[in-house]
């Protein structure tokens, strides 16, 4: 018989009716002859709610209880999935991360899956019984409970997909599938009905948060093939696949955008080999995950450093910079936490010239000024100020012509 994963999202899971449609699907799908395994977020914004308790009741939560804590969400919707699918007459079964056999890496709030043992869900599925496993969490080699960060029930799914040998991974979400740019600031923008391994990783890494970065570098490494669609209309979205040699290659896929990064300033360090280095190991010391690099140059022997990073890390970032400004020579260390990025994907970038010409000509059309430039060989990215960011997508959107139909 076929396996399926299907992946829920914290909107299609958000209340009452949405679990019951929910276990309507399943029950249809497992009708159909699919065997199903579930993987649910939890309800709502209710990992939100926790994490907001979880800071009104300590400046600093220690990252082993904040797991504790935050993993509830997706046992909830689990359990309350599973009572549905009784109702539908469908036997199912919920597991927490840990019961399902996920192992990871001992890094809570960030941990990363290192194996799967799947005795148990298998022998749900051989009992005719539907697996609802709560995401975003697994046990550590130490056996405590970790999570995979945000939005990681996605991650949990093609991890799951890969060990049972699905032949799909369905993530079902509040969208009909990948788009053109963000449906919520481009109204316009259009589903797109394949794209490429390539392409979906430089969007989830540029903003485009519809797929969890890491599940998408999973899914291609593991070949799972990925359905991106909606569990509000159940109609086909996006394939996410191999690129295959007839995929036509458009210039630009997609824009997307990105306001969750600040960007920090080392002025005046000392120009000279090993100074990088000291720096931003200091930084990964911290696991601080660094994204775009400038460095100036040089000027009387010194010269500027500026990087950007996820904006929950800043404080940290600018008390490390600060700490070593006297052994770098730095003359003072600024941040800006009202940055944003807009990028533009594309695989037949790679052989069209001229797309960071207009890139910069549109931004430059509608006056919004460009802090810092980073490229890939399908990618290219700019920080702008923050208040620009939806005027940006707007304009490159259209200027690239993303919601002609015809394309
Ligand atoms: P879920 O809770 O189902 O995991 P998410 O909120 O994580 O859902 O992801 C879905 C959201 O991603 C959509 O509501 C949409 O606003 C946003 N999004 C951002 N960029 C895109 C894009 N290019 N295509 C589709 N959705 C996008
Ligand atoms: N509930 C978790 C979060 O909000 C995981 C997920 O939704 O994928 O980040
Ligand atoms: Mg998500």
């Amino acid at each position: 018989m076929t396996l399926v994963v299907q992946k829920f999202g914290g909107t299609s899971v958000a209340d009452s009716e949405r679990i019951r449609a929910v276990a309507e699907h399943v029950a249809r799908t497992k009708r159909e002859g699919t065997e199903v395994v579930v993987v649910v977020s939890a309800m709502g914004k209710s990992t939100d709610d926790l994490i907001r308790l979880a800071g009104e009741v300590s400046s600093a939560p220690p990252p082993r209880e904040y797991d504790m804590l935050v993993s509830v969400g997706e046992r909830v919707s689990a359990s309350l999935l599973c009572m549905a699918l009784a109702d539908f007459d469908v036997p199912a079964a919920s597991f927490t991360g840990s019961q399902a056999g996920i192992i990871t890496t001992t890094e809570h709030t960030r941990a990363r899956i290192i194996e799967i043992r799947g005795d148990r869900l298998r022998e749900a599925l051989s009992q005719g019984k539907v697996p609802v496993v709560a995401g975003f969490q697994g046990m550590s080699t130490d056996r405590e409970v970790t999570t995979l960060g945000r939005g990681a029930s996605d991650t949990t799914a093609v991890a799951l997909a890969a060990a049972l040998g699905a032949s799909l991974c369905e993530i079902y979400t509040d969208v009909t599938g990948v788009f053109s740019a963000d449906p919520r600031v481009v109204p316009t923008a259009r589903r797109l009905p394949r794209i490429s391994f390539d392409e979906m990783l430089e969007m989830s890494a540029t903003g485009g948060r519809v797929l969890m970065l890491r599940s998408v570098e999973f899914a291609r490494r593991h070949r799972v093939k990925l359905h991106v669609r909606s569990s509000f209309t159940w109609e086909p979205g996006t394939v996410v696949t191999e690129e295959e040699p007839d995929m036509e290659q458009a210039v630009v896929t997609a824009v997307t955008h990105d306001t969750s990064e600040a960007k920090v300033t080392v002025s005046g360090v000392l120009d000279r080999p090993g100074v990088a280095g000291r720096l931003f190991r200091a930084l990964a010391d911290r696991s601080i995950n660094v994204d775009m690099i400038v460095q100036n140059i040089s000027s009387h022997g010194t010269t500027d450093i500026s990087f950007t990073l996820p904006r929950v890390d800043l404080s940290t970032a600018v008390d490390v910079c600060g700490g070593l400004a006297g052994e770098l020579g730095a003359s003072g260390v600024s941040s800006d936490d009202t940055i944003g990025r807009v990028s533009v994907v594309g695989a037949g970038m790679k052989s069209h010239p001229g797309v960071t010409a207009s890139m910069f000509e549109t931004l430059a059309a509608e006056d919004i000024n460009i802090e810092m430039i980073s490229t890939s060989t399908i990618r290219i990215s700019c920080v702008v100020a923050e208040e620009d960011v939806e005027r940006a997508v707007r304009a490159l959107h259209s200027a690239f012509g993303l919601e002609e139909p015809t394309r």
